[in-house]
């Protein structure tokens, strides 16, 4: 049994402002990502080489706030977070606030791996970057008109925003139960329009926004960082499944739709345990999202 779930964001473009051609587009997204990241599944490769697939598809594709589609901070750069987790030796890897590198959750993969530490960030996580070859891109790469236009106008009214006019979170992430039964979870973030230089948000994080541990689940998120630091939602996730022995879909429903709504934390996630059950949870309007298993391959978008 293989299985695959991903998310390029909650909140979404509000339904009228969406039109067909757009949705199409978000939806051949979801798909690239499901295939790049599947593929490596059905090959018998390992969960966390089919989320990092996943995920730098997403972080290719421009529509979504990742790599690529990455929005602007309140200097108008590109920071990026960046997270992946392997469930069956709890290794980790997180880049934090790093410019320029084309594909941060490469870079995540590579402090995993390659370093003693779990999170690097800044400038020294883009030297580490660059000692491992990883490829860099200019600013102009990066730069896309319609996340211009949402930083102006969030400058104007002074706002921080995770996609200010659409309301849309648009992080990406993805989770996989491999055939070895190993879970893995990786996030990607340009994190929230506007954000102060130097704001870290819960993708990097280890526990917030990523988690994954073969005793129980894997979970990437998505929504308003801050929240979901302090509720510590993926690892607790985790925890209610582990101490308590809910189900995955109990500790989700607890997690999002209850815990989260109380401090008001707006957003979802993606979600697989170890038998293989998927969740993909939202207290917003929309996350763009999909899933794939051996009989089934969806991607959604509204409720
Ligand atoms: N969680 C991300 C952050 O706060 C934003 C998002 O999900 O779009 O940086």
């Amino acid at each position: 049994m293989v299985r695959l779930a991903i998310h390029g964001g909650a909140g979404t473009i509000l339904r009228s402002s969406m039109t067909a051609e757009l949705q199409a587009t978000y939806e051949q997204g979801l798909q690239d990502a499901l295939d790049a990241g599947y593929k490596v599944l059905q090959a018998g490769g390992s969960a966390v080489d089919a989320v990092q697939s996943a995920v730098v598809s997403l972080e290719d594709f421009p529509l979504f706030n990742a790599g690529k589609g990455s929005v602007f901070n309140n200097t108008g750069t590109h920071e990026m977070d960046a997270s992946i987790m392997d469930g069956s030796n709890l290794k980790a890897g997180a880049s934090s606030g790093t410019s320029n590198v084309k594909n941060p959750v490469l870079l995540a993969r590579a402090i995993m791996d390659k370093s003693e530490h779990v999170l690097l960030c800044g400038k020294g996580a883009e030297q580490f970057a660059k000692h491992q070859g990883l490829e860099f891109e200019e600013d102009n790469y990066f730069y896309n008109q319609h996340r211009y236009e949402q930083w102006q106008q969030a400058l104007k009214e002074d706002t921080i925003s995770l996609d200010h006019n659409d309301k849309k979170f648009g992080t990406v992430g993805a989770v996989a139960l491999d055939a070895q039964g190993n879970l893995a979870a990786a996030t990607s973030t340009g994190g929230m329009t506007n954000k102060k230089y130097g704001r870290m948000g819960d993708s990097p994080i280890i526990g917030a926004g990523t988690y994954a541990n073969n005793n129980t689940c894997a979970i990437s998120c998505t929504g308003h960082g801050e929240l979901f630091i302090r509720a510590v939602v993926a690892y607790d996730i985790s925890c209610l499944m582990e101490y308590k022995g809910l189900s995955l879909q109990e500790a989700c429903d607890m997690v999002v739709h209850d815990k989260l709504v109380k401090i008001g934390g707006e957003g979802g996630l993606v979600a697989i345990d170890k038998h293989g059950n998927i969740c993909l949870p939202f207290n917003s309007e929309g996350m763009y999202r999909g899933y794939a298993t051996e009989t089934e391959r969806v991607v959604m978008i509204y409720k």
